[in-house]
């Protein structure tokens, strides 16, 4: 019987990307609006990718109503400019992370997800490229959403529909590396788990007062049991 559903944040939680993500968004910016705006030096952890695309074009003087007009395209752009281009090279799996999938999604216990700040067809390719997909039928992407905070009430709605199980608070557990995913996690009255693999440390993840902190996910046993009694 299903007790749990695990939603797991991407970046810096599952895996890293090098340079070339960023890269790859800066020429899609460069493609459709004429300018990369700040995407060199922007801070991206735990952001939404409509977020990001928002802030580094506003900061380069662009408007909100010239953005949105074009926003379509570039989101399109970076999905395709991503799929071309992101290799299994770029990709690093974090510590424990694929013994740590292969015990969660072996017991009948646990249902997984995704809450990331990618946009479905981003995140979906970062994923692809070391196999990981499979692990996860379902999501709550920055296509669903302006704001992270409104991503776990869409996820646990998905949930439902695929299992039948309305999950609620505490049975609900939210995997990331930034204060970003701890605050969502609140809005449901979710636990959060944060995991120090990501830019932040494990010092500002306690600042925000996680359910659990890791500096990794390397030790499979723990986190399980973790999960399951939290
Ligand atoms: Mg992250």
């Amino acid at each position: 019987m299903l007790k749990k559903l695990v939603l797991f944040d991407i970046d810096g939680t599952l895996l890293l990307t090098n340079s070339s993500n960023r890269r790859i968004l800066i020429d899609a910016l460069i493609a459709v609006y004429g300018t990369e705006g700040s995407a060199r030096d922007h801070n991206f952890a735990g952001k939404m990718d409509s977020v990001i695309i928002y802030e580094v074009l506003k900061n380069a003087g662009l408007n909100d109503e010239h953005i949105a007009e074009n926003f379509t395209a570039v989101k399109n752009t970076y999905i395709e400019l991503l799929k071309q281009r992101l290799l299994p090279e770029d990709v690093e799996l974090m510590k424990g992370v694929p013994e740590l999938l292969t015990a969660l999604s072996s017991r009948e216990d646990i249902a997984l997800g995704l809450l990331t700040g990618n946009f479905e067809g981003s995140g979906r390719h970062k994923l692809e490229l070391p196999s990981l997909n499979h692990y996860f039928p379902f999501g709550a992407f920055a296509d669903d959403a302006c704001h992270r905070n409104d991503l776990p009430a869409i996820a646990v709605e998905r949930a439902y529909n695929l299992t039948g199980k309305k999950f609620e608070g505490e049975e609900v557990v939210i995997i990331g590396d930034t204060e970003h995913d701890i605050r969502c996690a609140r809005t449901i009255q979710a636990k959060c788990i944060a995991v120090a693999t990501g830019t932040y440390s494990a010092e500002r993840l306690r600042a925000h007062s996680p359910a659990a902190l890791y500096d990794n996910l390397g030790d499979t046993e723990k986190v399980v049991s973790h999960i399951v009694t939290i």
